[in-house]
């Protein structure tokens, strides 16, 4: 017999599931009710965009975009995409060879380009002047083709073939869409979808949920990871908004039993100043070029200040003499920078100052922070942020200022995990999450099963946990369940119990029993559910 596929989740991406589902339950809601408290709303937003959005704001060099989408062709010409098939993976066969087959290849590629003609003039493949020209010209480089087929040498035609293939896979069925790397570039794509800047005040958002990047997997490290953001978007720069975007942050953190956690906070200059510490730090980094790893040469010239995200050791004395972005800010931003940290002081907010701090996104501006956590290994950040006060407007918005942060969702909880400082610091936080069944109906008997479901019934609807074994057991293996399930009580229904109205409710901890009435189990029930006992 042939042996069935095992199929597994991908590489990256995990499933999550009970008892720690729970946990991550515990953890968002802790930050919805903490991000609530400072007025923040949610906002959903879609898993996939246009790749341009992200090119756009992320930056073309870098990483994320550069190697780590997942980019796909959405398309509605399911037709189209079997001709081309067809087309791309056309070969002359050795036994047929000869002037024929080229003219076959040709019908091919004329029934193709027909049907093409007429999905871009209906509409169902983008209308782009590059597929317009694309279409123009291989109609006439197929004619050229078809007529020289019989003049020219069969390793000519070969070469006419696979150019024409080329040409083939240039043309776009469909948008180009990516499942989203991050969600900042969302956040302000809304933002100005919907108008938000007339909103009243500052725009306060939190999202959670899915991002997607293909990084090398480690621990700590997906390609299906979770993020939790928030984002202040408006018109003031001040650097109270950046104060309490973290303390709003490093809340959260304490609320959820994340206690040993490192705040660094730098200023990365902007539009006035930056450009000029980066040539600065551009020329100076080509001087000792020769000291750097391949990935620091090639960042001189596309993206220098990623250098100083090096962790590789030979090149940390050579990174530590290099020029410092504090000693090149403009008036402004120096200014900003020492108002932040002032602000930081007033909230009895401890930070770092990490010069190197620079963020791998093109869109940052003046504040960066980064906050690590124990437990982790050398994926150690469990959020990072900054603010981007040109972004909105470099995707089409009126002029905005920006700042946000995203939590890695996945780390975080891991070091919550670890961290047994957690559950000593944070009484009751490692506990709280986790799912109480409180009730497991041990029920016998044919008389005994209407009654277990009523109280059943009854017990879930004043909210409290119960297990109701679908089938009969004897009392000893269903006890012997509970237990293992993990319940607080067992509760048990048998004929006798039924005849005189009275069930025994049993304490799995201690064993301790009292027989009571159906109302008076109930309300016992429901009052140590509301933790009155
Ligand atoms: P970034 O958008 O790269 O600044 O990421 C913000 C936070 O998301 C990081 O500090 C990490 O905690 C988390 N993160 C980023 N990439 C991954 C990943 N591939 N797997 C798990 N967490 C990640």
């Amino acid at each position: 017999m042939a042996e069935k596929k095992q199929f597994r989740a991908i590489k990256g991406t995990r499933d999550i599931l009970p008892p720690d589902s729970a946990l991550w339950n515990w953890f968002e809601r802790t930050a919805r009710d903490t991000f609530g408290s400072y007025n923040f709303g949610e906002i959903r937003l879609p898993v996939f965009e246009e790749t341009e959005l992200f090119a756009r704001s992320i930056g073309a060099d870098t990483d994320v975009v550069g190697k780590e989408m997942y980019t796909f062709e959405d398309y509605d010409a399911p037709e189209l995409v079997e001709l081309r098939a067809a087309v791309v993976t056309w070969h002359e066969s050795a036994a047929e060879g000869g002037t024929v087959v080229y003219a076959s290849f040709a019908g091919l590629l004329n029934r193709f380009l027909i049907a093409c003609r007429a999905a871009f003039d209906r509409g169902s493949i983008p209308r782009t002047p590059g597929n317009d020209s694309i279409l123009k010209n291989l109609l006439g480089e197929r004619e050229i083709f078809l007529t020289s087929i019989q003049s020219v040498r069969l390793v000519e035609n070969d070469r006419a073939v696979n150019h024409l293939k080329e040409r083939v896979r240039e043309i776009e069925f469909g948008d180009s869409l990516s499942l989203r790397p991050e969600a900042t570039a969302s956040v302000c794509r809304a933002y100005i979808e919907h108008g938000m800047h007339t909103r009243p005040g500052n725009v306060k958002l939190y999202y959670m949920g899915p991002m997607f990047r293909r990084e090398r997997p480690q621990k700590g490290r997906y390609r299906q990871f979770y993020q939790i953001g928030a984002e202040v978007l408006g018109q003031s720069d001040a650097p109270a908004i950046d104060a309490e975007l973290i303390e709003m942050l490093l809340n959260f953190f304490r609320r959820a039993g994340l206690t040993s956690t490192t705040l660094y906070v730098n200023s990365i200059g902007d539009k006035n100043c930056r450009p000029q510490y980066v040539e600065l730090l551009r020329e100076e980094l080509r001087k000792v070029k020769d000291k750097l790893g391949a990935d620091s040469q090639r960042r001189i010239e596309t993206n220098p200040l990623r250098v100083l995200d090096s962790k590789l050791p030979e090149e940390q004395p050579v990174i530590e003499k290099l020029p410092r972005i504090a000693d090149h800010l403009c008036a402004e931003c120096r200014d900003h920078f020492a108002k932040l940290k002032d602000e930081l002081n007033l909230r009895g907010i401890r930070y770092e100052e990490n010069w190197r701090l620079v963020r791998g996104l093109d869109y940052y501006t003046r504040t960066t922070f980064e906050v690590t956590a124990a437990g982790l290994g050398s994926q150690n950040a469990v959020c990072g942020g900054g603010r981007y006060d040109g972004l909105v407007e470099l995707l089409g918005g009126p002029p905005t200022k920006g700042i946000g942060f995203a939590i890695g969702s996945d780390r975080a909880i891991l070091s919550i995990q670890e961290s047994q400082a957690a559950a000593a610091d944070a009484p009751g936080a490692a506990k709280r999450h986790l799912p109480a069944l409180a009730v497991f109906i041990a029920w016998m008997g044919e008389r005994a099963y209407p009654a277990a479901v009523s109280i059943a019934r009854k017990l879930r609807e004043s909210g409290v946990s119960v297990e109701l074994p679908a089938e009969e057991m004897k009392f000893k293996k269903s006890l012997g369940l509970a237990d293992k399930l993990g319940a607080r009580y067992a509760l048990i229904i048998g004929e006798d119990e039924v005849a005189s109205h009275t069930y025994t409710l049993k304490r799995l901890a201690d064993a301790n029993q009292q027989k009571l009435s159906e109302g008076d189990l109930l309300e016992y029930l429901e009052s140590e559910r509301r933790g009155s006992r």
